[in-house]
């Protein structure tokens, strides 16, 4: 059955209303009809089944036949913190990382961030960015979609950290400690942050800064790998080890 987003404002006792560009794609490009049967995501975790009952004006009305709870998001929580790399390579990183269970996405801008983007660009890329990965969470059938957060500055990043937030920070340059094995001591974690930085990496400023704030620097093994490829790599150790991958 095809699946759909709606707010959970769409859903209105055991009625559904399915408006905007979901609608559109509902009605005009996979043709249903009424009489169908979806399912209904509201991004709370809930999967609706739904009857399309009528289609008017780019709203579909349909009525809701039962409810369940999604069974496939990790029961870790983990935020990917990614300086943003150049070209298209934050798309790659939002669909790929959502198909692997990624809770939460936060592109910063560090130091060594080729990317300039005025405050217009900054909104449409969000918006894009939050769109894949709605995308990416139909096609992998979860019922919840990473928030893609606005693009935020270093320093709003750093202000933004909890006393005692787990925040490991990916870094090719630690010598001793391993994700693998950090990962193997810790076992029960409810939620962390993975921290990865772009083309150019971490300036040892910023290290200083993230350890100052309680991070822990890790390794990913002996070669570098392209910012787009650590955090797949790190999100899927992280979900192997302590979550549902596997
Ligand atoms: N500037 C670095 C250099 O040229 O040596 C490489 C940066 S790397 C392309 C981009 C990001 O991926 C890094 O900031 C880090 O977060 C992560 N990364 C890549 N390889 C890693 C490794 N072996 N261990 C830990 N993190 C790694």
């Amino acid at each position: 059955m095809r699946r759909f987003f709606v707010s959970p404002q769409g859903i209105e006792g055991e009625k559904v209303y399915i408006t905007g560009s979901e609608a559109h794609h509902l009605v005009e490009v996979l043709r249903l009809k009424e009489g169908d049967q979806v399912i209904i995501i509201d991004g709370t975790g809930l999967e609706y089944e739904v009857r399309i009952n009528t289609i008017t004006e780019g709203i579909v009305k349909g009525d809701i036949k039962g409810v369940t709870s999604s069974t496939r998001d990790t029961s870790v929580k983990v935020t990917l913190v990614q300086g943003i790399p150049k070209g298209d390579k934050m798309e790659l990183i939002i669909q790929k990382c959502t198909e692997l269970g990624v809770t939460k996405i936060i592109p910063i801008l560090t130091e060594r961030t080729v990317v300039k983007l005025d405050n217009d660009k900054k909104k449409k890329r969000q918006e894009r960015w939050q769109k894949i990965a709605q995308e990416a969470s139909k096609q992998c059938k979860r019922a919840t979609v990473p928030e893609v957060t606005e693009i935020i500055k270093w320093e709003q990043y750093l202000n933004s950290i909890d006393d005692g937030e787990e925040i490991i920070v990916l870094w090719e340059d630690e010598l001793t400690r391993g994700l693998k094995s950090y990962l193997q001591v810790k076992k029960k974690l409810g939620s962390l942050s993975l921290v990865i930085g772009p083309e150019g990496g971490f300036s040892p400023s910023e290290i200083t800064q993230l350890r100052n704030k309680g991070a822990k620097t890790v390794s990913l093994g002996p070669r570098i790998l392209r910012a787009e490829t650590a955090g797949l790599a790190a999100l899927t150790m992280v979900l192997y080890e302590l979550g549902d991958l596997g």
